[in-house]
């Protein structure tokens, strides 16, 4: 009996452990949102105001919610009826399969898995809280952050963004969540939606990037680097082992890999002149403002860090080189790359998937002496066979002339069955037969 009962404990706890793993992510925090409209794509959804719940029974398709802040509480409206005024509205999702549709008024439309929290900030505005699985956020956010069509550059973007969040996991622990929804965390600007990049997020699930004590590291990223990766100290305080500038010929002939900016002169040297307090009336000095060359990086332009150029003339990056035209008086401005240029070049890492190089390479590649650190967190079973499955969804969306809904819908179907399976089971058996009828969603 005591054993039994252990077994049962050690299992529960496996449970716990699995959905434990959420995170509450700030959305629309760079917007002031004053309306929201939320609707249900996919499941039903409890709604308690504070600790009672608003509407029975379960709410789903074809229900709509409207909030508005009123003082320091939330106006609920469901379907035209007025459900009062609360300080938090929750929204909980019934099961895996769940899918939130958020309209703020004026703003685009985004979707989201998982829980919604909803409350008045002391602005007297709406804030927004999706508490969500957090590999279901790390898809969202590789979604955001890259672009790109082989599951291997996203498998190489959630390492990154992965490592960083657990990183940074208490980043903003002191408002009550975890992350914002923007690039000061990651930008997490809707659920994932496209199967390669589930795909990718799940080969490298549980991956992070630690240095020689184990510890997880940072993980700058970039656009492009232009050719040539920074230091991590040209750029900001402190040398880091694993941020070394790197050659990187990847970057080459790239979306972002070039830019140009015409400056007028005056502006140009008047700006050295009165805010840096430069001599431009000494002619070696003068020369130097008007032909500053970079074949390799360089950190400063006659004492002013570049970085600080950047900023104060809006350059795509520090990593330029000047062509002065006496008839125009103006200065051309001839840069390579886009971003700050520390850590990993996203379009150097897209190149090199597409030359075959492997997704662990092209991370030694940009931060160099770190290492690859593996924790399973899903039974190898599940992951092979999520694998498998959404390969074969990949391979047939390849094959379709026409993404219609209803295939779409499909694959969706599929990766929430088989997500379900994972919570259902704590190894999952792929030899078992999948009922037809066994799990069924409005679409
Ligand atoms: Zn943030």
């Amino acid at each position: 009996m005591k054993k039994s009962l252990l077994i049962i404990i050690c299992l529960l706890s496996l449970v716990v452990d699995a959905s434990a793993e959420r995170v509450r992510v700030r959305l629309f925090s760079n917007n002031s949102i004053d309306n929201i409209a939320i609707s249900f794509d996919l499941g039903t959804y409890n709604i308690y105001a504070d600790d009672t719940i608003l509407i029975e029974p379960e709410v789903g398709i074809g229900k709509s919610i409207e909030l508005t802040p009123v003082g320091q509480k939330v106006h609920v409206t469901i379907d035209g009826y007025n459900y009062g005024n609360h300080n938090t509205i929750h929204f909980t999702a019934n099961d895996t399969a769940c899918i939130l549709c958020l309209n703020p008024r004026n703003l685009k439309h985004r979707t989201y898995e998982g829980d919604l929290h909803v409350s008045v900030n002391k602005n007297g505005k709406l804030f927004i809280i999706n508490e969500v699985e957090f590999e279901t956020y790390i898809a969202g956010v590789v979604q955001s952050e890259i672009y790109g069509d082989s599951p291997d550059i996203f498998r190489v973007q959630a390492i990154i963004s992965r490592t960083w969040a657990l990183k940074n996991i208490n980043k903003h622990r002191s408002e009550g969540y975890n992350f914002c929804d923007q690039v000061h965390c990651q930008a997490y600007l809707n659920r994932c939606v496209r199967p390669d990049i589930m795909l990718g997020t799940m080969l490298s699930s549980g991956m992070t990037i630690v240095d020689n004590q184990g510890k997880l590291i940072d993980t700058p990223f970039h656009s492009n680097s232009g050719g040539q990766t920074a230091n991590s100290e040209d750029v900001w305080r402190s040398a880091v082992p694993y941020l070394r500038s790197v050659n990187d010929t990847f970057s080459y002939h790239m979306r972002q890999s070039e830019w140009v900016k015409v400056i007028n002169k005056d502006k140009w040297l008047n700006y050295f002149a009165s805010k840096h307090k430069v001599d431009i009336h000494n002619d070696s000095i003068r020369n130097l403002l008007l032909s500053f060359s970079q074949s390799e990086r360089k950190v400063r332009l006659c004492g002013v860090p570049l970085t600080r150029i950047r900023t104060d003339f809006q350059l795509k990056s520090t990593f330029f080189s000047i062509i002065y035209d006496s008839v125009t008086e103006r200065l051309t401005l001839s840069g390579h790359g886009f971003g700050h240029g520390v850590g990993l070049s996203q379009e150097g890492a897209i190149r090199m998937v597409g030359l075959g190089i492997s997704y662990d390479s092209i991370i030694h590649h940009y931060y160099t002496s770190a290492h690859i650190q593996k924790n399973d967190i899903y039974p190898s079973s599940y992951v092979e066979h999520y694998i498998q499955q959404i390969s074969q969804i990949i391979e047939e969306d390849k094959q379709s002339n026409t993404q219609t809904k209803s295939k779409k819908d499909d694959w969706l179907g599929r990766l929430f069955r088989l997500r379900d399976r994972e919570e259902r089971e704590e190894v999952y058996d792929p030899t078992t037969e999948e009922l037809e009828n066994d799990w069924k969603y409005d679409w």
